[in-house]
């Protein structure tokens, strides 16, 4: 039996990562549970999963909560990653916090299926350092998985360089004259993929690809000028790894992630599942370049990839904080890549910075975000 302790169990990959192991039981089991404060689904969760040890955010939401053992806040996260009778940690965090979780799984050498972006983004090198210590990583992000499945056997030194797909999110018809108009309903219609809400808008400013494109520099240990990232508005091909010899392969499937997420839990193995087939007969697939008048997000994140040390901190988190004030209504959707500019042109990077420094990078971008009108 695989014992699996999931970190952001009532989010979007939380889930669906649930979802998923309620299809492999009895294989695959919960071992423990860790939320933010949306606490009737985690009690919900815990009726059925019936996991042994749960996290929440706060001392209060402990407090509030039935069950043998609960513990909370940043410890209790980094506890469930590295808690001894765990084969399988999933990061499904949203934001900075997921870092020290990451870290904390792969030093006490936990395969960690990861769908927390952050880690990569603003640790990179800390994650790598990590992974040193014999843990395993397995990415669950969409674009990733199908680039790590493609990778599978390949050497380095075999890749000339991988591409990231995009769906151009839900304005990628949008006049660009009226971007500036649009209201955070209208962002959040996705067109193809279930996500949370930061993602969702990240999505449609293309933010959200930059980030990947960092999480692939660490991920597959490629240079920024291997990792391109081309438009694909029906998202089904995620991924595609170009080899020297000139072969293309591509990375399909349906936009579910439930595909990811299994696979990461049971690589290398496949396992049968019954999530919809995709359907070739009649499908168009269509790529197009990256238009930097519509997406100059895009760009921005990418520079803050490049220049490194705690930039993808202050940036991540500066798009964290305009992201939610968009969703507010307090900022225009243009006044993020806007936003984000001015905190890659205000921050000065420290080279290979420490949890403390990235952290205060963090906060850097927060106060930097909050104060943008
Ligand atoms: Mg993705």
């Amino acid at each position: 039996m695989v014992r699996v302790a999931l970190l952001g169990s009532t989010g979007s990959i939380g889930r669906q990562t649930l979802e998923v192991i309620r299809a492999l039981r009895p294989r695959f089991e919960v071992l423990a549970l860790a939320a933010g404060s949306n606490l009737d689904l985690l009690v919900e969760q815990i009726r059925e999963f019936q996991p042994v040890v749960v996290s929440v955010g706060t001392a209060e939401a402990a407090g509030r909560l039935r069950h043998r053992e609960v513990i909370w806040g940043e410890r209790g996260l980094a506890q469930i990653a590295a808690l001894p009778e765990a084969d399988i940690i999933v990061n499904g965090l949203v934001g900075a916090i997921g870092l020290a979780p990451t870290l904390a799984a792969l030093e006490a050498g936990k395969r960690l299926c990861l769908a927390n972006k952050e880690s990569l983004v603003i640790g990179g090198h800390l994650v790598r350092r990590a992974l040193a210590s014999g843990g395993e990583l397995i990415p669950i992000d969409s674009e990733h998985s199908a680039i790590f499945q493609l990778l599978e056997g390949r050497e380095r030194g075999e890749i000339e360089r991988i591409i990231l797909t995009a769906s151009g999110g839900a304005l990628r018809d949008r006049p660009l004259e009226e971007l500036e108009r649009v209201t955070p309903e209208e962002v959040l219609q996705h067109p193809n993929w279930r996500m949370g809400p930061r993602i969702t808008v990240d999505s449609a400013t293309l933010a959200n690809k930059g980030f990947e494109v960092i999480e692939a520099h660490w991920l597959f240990g490629l240079e920024y000028d291997q990792i391109e990232a081309l438009l694909h508005p029906q998202s089904v091909v995620h991924g595609l790894v170009q080899f020297v010899d000139g072969s293309l392969s591509a990375g399909l499937s349906s936009p579910d992630m439930r595909l990811s997420i299994q696979y990461a839990l049971t690589y290398p193995e496949r396992l049968r599942n019954s999530y919809p087939r995709l359907e070739l007969v009649g499908r168009e697939l269509a790529f197009a370049a990256i238009d930097p008048r519509r997406y100059p997000a895009f760009e921005i994140v990418v520079e803050a990839g490049r220049l490194g040390g705690t930039m993808p901190a202050a940036i991540n988190a500066a798009d964290e904080v305009l992201v939610s004030r968009f969703l507010r209504g307090e900022i225009p959707f243009t006044t993020i890549a806007a936003g984000l500019k001015l905190a890659l042109e205000r921050h000065s990077p420290a080279p290979e910075p420490d949890l403390e420094a990235i952290m205060e990078a963090d906060r850097w971008g927060r106060r930097l975000a909050e104060e943008i009108s």
